[in-house]
């Protein structure tokens, strides 16, 4: 069975993320990630949020410092088809 989705769901601005993974130890799920790789080695690193396994409990940003991850309604997300596909396996 397809798992429910929650009502709203953490959206990250991986341009602004200066990956410091404040939110990285808060996520009670862990579905926030590093990325790694040269691009990111050579300038700041970022994260990068798996959104299907995310519940929604906006701690990520509540503490995040540089306020790069909103909380967006996730009917609003499913409207976009980059999440859609993402959200809904076929
Ligand atoms: S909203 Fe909660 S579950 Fe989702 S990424 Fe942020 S800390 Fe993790
Ligand atoms: S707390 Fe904010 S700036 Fe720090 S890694 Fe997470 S999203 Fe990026």
């Amino acid at each position: 069975m397809a798992k429910k989705l929650p009502k709203q769901l953490a959206l990250l601005d991986e341009d602004l993320c200066t990956g410091c993974e404040a939110c990285v130890s808060v996520c009670p799920v862990d579905c926030i990630a590093t990325l790694n790789g040269p691009l990111y080695q050579e300038v700041m690193q970022s994260c990068s949020i798996d959104m299907i396994r995310c519940i929604g409990c906006t701690l990520c940003s509540q503490v995040c410092p540089w306020n790069v991850i909103t909380m967006v309604p996730t009917n609003q997300m499913l409207r976009e088809k980059r999440f859609a596909d993402e959200l809904i396996p076929v």
